[in-house]
C-alpha cells in the first residue's frame, strides 16, 4: 500500500533533477555519470590533488543541495565520488596502511544556520563509503576555524586570500603514517585550502594528498 501510494505521487509531482532539471529522477543517471568518471590528477601549493567533475552549473546544484539543503542523494553520490578519488589516490601512491583524512573545517555561522556540520558528515559518509571498497581510513577533524572569516562569494581571489589568512588551527598534534588527505567538498581559488595547508604546515603535519569532489579549471587555482 505504502509503494502503490508512492508510485502514486510520484505521477503527480514526477521527480525532477537537482542537477540538470530534466523529468525522472532526483539526480537522473546521466548527472550521476558524470561523478562517477575516473578522477583527475593535478597540483594544487605543489601537492597532488585528485578530484571528479569540473564545477560547473550541473556539478554547483549538485554541491549546494548536499550542503545547503542536505540532500541525502546528494551527499551519498558526492561522498561515493571523493571515496573513489581516494582510492585512485592510494593505488597512485601506493600506500597499503590505514589512511587519515582532515577536512577543511565549515565557519561556525554556517554549520548554525545549516543545523548540521556539512563537511564532518560528508566526510564520515566518505568513510563508510571507503569501507565498503576495504580501505581503512580514520576521520581527524584536526582544523578548526580560528577567526570569524567573511563570505567569500563576493570577495575576488586576492580579497579571498586576506580574508581566510590565519583563519584556521590545528587542535592536535598528529604522526600519521602515510600523511593525511586534506579534503574539501569543492575548490575554487583555493584559498581555504591554502590556508588549511598552512596550518597543518606550521604543526608539523605532513599531506599526502588533496582530495575533493569538483574543483574549477586549473587555471584559476592557487598555484
Ligand atoms: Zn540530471
Amino acid at each position: 500500500m505504502v509503494k502503490s501510494l508512492l508510485s502514486l505521487k510520484e505521477l503527480i509531482y514526477p521527480a525532477v533533477c537537482i542537477s540538470c532539471e530534466r523529468y525522472g529522477k532526483a539526480i537522473c543517471s546521466i548527472c550521476e555519470a558524470g561523478w562517477l568518471v575516473k578522477c583527475k590528477k593535478t597540483k594544487v601549493l605543489g601537492i597532488d590533488h585528485y578530484f571528479v567533475t569540473d564545477y560547473n552549473n550541473f556539478s554547483s546544484k549538485i554541491i549546494l543541495a548536499a550542503k545547503e539543503d542536505g540532500n541525502k542523494l546528494a551527499i551519498k553520490l558526492l561522498s561515493i565520488s571523493i571515496a573513489n578519488s581516494i582510492k585512485f589516490a592510494v593505488q597512485d601512491r601506493k600506500l597499503n596502511k590505514e589512511i587519515d583524512l582532515v577536512t577543511i573545517p565549515s565557519q561556525k555561522s554556517a554549520i548554525k544556520s545549516r543545523g548540521r556540520d556539512h563537511i564532518s558528515v560528508l566526510a564520515i559518509e566518505v568513510v563508510r563509503q571507503l569501507l565498503l571498497m576495504e580501505i581503512n581510513a580514520n576521520y581527524l577533524p584536526l582544523l578548526e576555524v580560528a577567526k570569524r572569516s567573511m563570505d567569500q562569494s563576493n570577495l575576488n581571489s586576492k580579497e579571498r586570500k586576506e580574508n581566510m589568512k590565519y583563519a584556521f588551527k590545528v587542535s592536535n598534534s598528529l604522526n600519521s603514517q602515510t600523511g593525511i588527505f586534506l579534503i574539501d567538498d569543492l575548490i575554487t581559488t583555493g584559498a581555504s585550502i591554502q590556508e588549511g595547508v598552512r596550518a597543518l604546515n606550521d604543526a608539523k603535519i605532513t599531506i599526502n594528498a588533496i582530495i575533493t569532489a569538483c574543483a574549477v579549471g586549473r587555471n584559476f587555482l592557487i598555484r
